[in-house]
């Protein structure tokens, strides 16, 4: 069954120039499917198309069976609730620690009265400590973020965009600013946490090599539009 459908979608900043044209595809629950294409693309508009994070001018996208574009604010907050994201800057609070920033993701800030991480239940910071473990960074738990490298602190905007258990991760760009054995790191966990938790990938990419590797299915997006789409195999034989 599919859990996201994108049909038609168009979007402009300006009148001037369409910056995805008439983009469709499907994704299957449970799938990870790599979008690639050179920077410019649209790859990014794209992922925040899907959660709403821009306005789309055509076209309709169905998450979970609810039409995206006729969500009003409450029904777009559950659908963020849905939705993680992972972005290439990891956009974490830097002054917070490790696994404040993690609660965060599930449980809002309770820093500007409550303050201290005591606020939070034992049961949410055990949750928060599950997945620091399964991605190898809760001896850091209670650093500042802005202490560790990149590398680790992506880990740590992953389990923010997991530990509300949404059905769908849309990562935008994770690696592109790290080196390449932070990357595989980057990318071995976020395959093998989402397989084991069931939740479906979408991942903008821009190296190929990387997309075949991890990927079930990949999207090639040049200029606005869907240049290919196929399996990993399926490329290979493209190229
Ligand atoms: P990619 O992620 O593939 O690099 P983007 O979606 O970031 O591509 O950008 C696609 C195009 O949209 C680029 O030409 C970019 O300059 C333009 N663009 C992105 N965001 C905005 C914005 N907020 N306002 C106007 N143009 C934008
Ligand atoms: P249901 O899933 O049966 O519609 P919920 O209690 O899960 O009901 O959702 C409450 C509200 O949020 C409803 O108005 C529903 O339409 C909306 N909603 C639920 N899940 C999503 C989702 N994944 N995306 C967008 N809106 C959703």
């Amino acid at each position: 069954m599919s859990l996201l459908q994108v049909e038609g979608l168009d979007k402009s900043y300006t009148a001037d120039k369409r910056i995805l044209k008439n983009i469709n595809f499907d994704i299957k629950a449970g799938e990870f499917v790599s979008v690639i294409g050179p920077s410019g693309a649209g790859k990014s508009t794209l992922l925040r198309c899907i959660n709403r994070m821009v306005e789309f001018n055509e076209g309709k996208i169905t998450f979970n069976q609810h039409d995206v574009g006729s969500l009003n604010k409450k029904e777009l907050r559950q659908l963020r609730t849905n939705i993680g994201m992972v972005f290439q800057h990891y956009n974490l609070v830097p002054r917070l620690t490790v696994i404040e920033n993690v609660l965060h993701g599930r449980f809002g800030y309770k820093t500007t009265l409550q303050g201290l991480l005591g606020r939070y239940t034992e049961e949410e910071k055990d949750r928060a400590f599950y997945l620091l473990e399964k991605l190898g960074i809760h001896e850091h738990a209670y650093k500042r973020c802005d202490q560790l490298s990149g590398g680790q602190q992506q880990r740590v905007g992953i389990c923010r965009a997991l530990i509300q258990e949404p059905k769908l991760v849309l990562c935008d760009e994770p690696i592109a600013s790290l080196d390449p054995s932070s990357s595989k790191i980057i990318m071995d966990h976020l395959k093998s946490i989402s397989a084991e938790m069931g939740i479906t990938c979408l991942v903008n990419l821009h190296q190929v090599e990387v997309a075949q590797t991890y990927s079930d299915r990949i999207i090639g997006l040049n200029n606005g539009e869907i240049v290919f789409s196929g399996t990993r195999s399926e490329l290979s034989a493209d190229q």
